[in-house]
């Protein structure tokens, strides 16, 4: 099969270099790919919502399956884009319709859904600015914390945890008045806090069958202990001790089940990844949000945990027959420590030279932020640079693999959390 992969982070390489390893791989690009993607694959500059020039790239190539990485191609169409042309209807293509990337595109849809289908969330209720008063007087009437969420795509920055009632109604005038995030805060879900221990669970779906993909967790903030400001993600562990098969067996019933349902339901052909966070709030699942893509780092920790052939379970996603593919997970740990440019999340250089990722043999490297110059060397090109992924029999030998390989790596004002995986070994203990 020759595969097209959409994206250019971390995640996309682990996509990549998963994929590599099956038999049934012949020709792989990466559209606009990394440095890291440019070693297993070949790197096309296109941009990933640039649907006119991938369709036609995939015509030309003789492109077999397309993999979106990211959001935005989702949200903005790119499976509707593709049903709707005759030559591109027949090419696989995993991640759902606009129709069901509503689910991350749009909070109130995804809350109404849920409240549709009877699954666990967080009470909430949408405001506009033409409601603006009564969303002033609700957030007065209700307990803090209180959650607000722009409506729409807002980077992962656009929900805002308020501790007071006076900060919430402030927060609501600058995202409904000020258009604080732009068009995406035109509409804003208030809703309850929930106080629980996050984690994430992935689901690929061929719009009928599904299969649980390894959860994980994520650690979210820039600073040590989980303190700082938010990031795209600085590690990611997978599995999660707390996460019980008694767990998961509920979240199966509560959640995945009637969010499949439900979108069959609905008439909505989801064929892709549905990743939920969701908070267990004293064992009980509630959902916080659906993304309808895999996350990063989440990715690296949870493909490195998939023993079987990655190629047959997207193709069985694309082609409504993953009941038929044999789906093995390693029992093995694995942890993944994100390295940053300093300054990330806020301003940084680009452009430092990156050296000793060729020594690293104990972990995986997966490239986000880098690019090839003339002379062949590995230059910084992002914020986050690389998510290195250690797997072990234990977390203690996942987390020295992996924090191994990070010793081997420097490049000028490199920074990663030195903490990744520790809240987890202090559970264990
Ligand atoms: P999201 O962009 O929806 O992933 O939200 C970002 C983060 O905000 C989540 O990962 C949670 O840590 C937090 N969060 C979102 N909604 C809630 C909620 N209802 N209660 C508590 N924390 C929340």
């Amino acid at each position: 099969m020759n595969i097209l992969v959409l994206g250019s982070g971390g995640r996309e390489h682990a996509f990549a270099w998963k994929i590599s390893q099956s038999p049934r791989c012949n020709k792989m690009f990466v559209a606009p790919g990394n440095a890291g993607t440019a070693t297993i694959a070949e790197n096309v500059n296109i941009k990933v919502t640039d649907f006119k020039t991938i369709g036609e790239f995939v015509i030309t190539n003789q492109i077999n399956l397309v993999v979106v990485g990211p959001e935005d191609p989702l949200v903005n169409g790119i499976r509707d884009y593709f049903e709707k042309n005759s030559q591109l209807k027949n090419v696989l293509l995993v991640g759902p319709g606009a129709a069901g990337a509503q689910l991350e595109g749009s909070k109130d849809f995804s809350k109404d859904f849920m409240n549709r289908h009877g699954i666990p969330t967080a009470k909430s209720k949408t405001f506009t600015i033409d409601t603006l008063e009564e969303g002033l007087n609700y957030v007065s009437s209700h307990p803090t914390p209180i959650v607000l969420k722009a409506d729409g795509l807002a980077a992962g920055k656009g929900v805002i945890i308020s501790e007071t009632a006076e900060h919430a109604r402030e927060t609501l005038k600058e995202m409904l008045v000020d258009a604080k995030f732009g068009e995406a805060s035109s509409r804003v879900v208030v809703e309850q806090f929930l106080k629980g221990i996050e984690l994430s669970v992935f689901v690929l779906s061929d719009g009928t069958n599904y299969k649980i993909l390894p959860e994980a967790k994520d650690y979210k903030r820039i600073g040590e202990q989980d303190t700082g400001l938010n990031t795209g993600g600085m590690g990611a562990i997978s599995p999660v001790p707390f996460a019980t098969p008694s767990f998961l067996a509920k979240v199966e019933e509560k959640v995945i089940k009637p969010s499949i349902n439900g979108l069959k339901k609905e008439g909505i052909d989801y064929k892709g990844f549905l990743f939920i966070g969701l908070m267990n709030m004293e064992g009980e699942p509630f959902v916080i949000e659906y993304n309808v893509r895999m996350g990063d780092p989440e990715t690296q920790s949870v493909l490195s945990r998939i023993d079987s052939d990655l190629l047959e379970i997207l193709e069985g996603s694309a082609n409504g027959t993953l009941n038929e593919k044999t789906f093995s997970v390693s029992p093995q740990t694995a942890t993944t420590v994100v390295m940053v440019a300093g300054g990330y999340p806020e301003a940084y250089e680009k452009s430092k030279e990156i050296t000793g990722i060729e020594s690293v043999n104990e972990a995986s490297v997966f490239h986000a932020g880098t690019q090839l110059n003339p002379f062949g060397q590995t230059l910084t090109n992002g914020g986050r640079v690389l998510a290195v992924t250690g797997m072990g029999e234990s977390v203690e030998k996942a987390l020295e693999n992996a924090y191994n390989g990070v010793k081997k790596i420097s490049w000028q004002d490199e920074y990663h959390r030195t903490d990744i995986g520790q809240d987890i070994l202090k559970l264990l203990k």
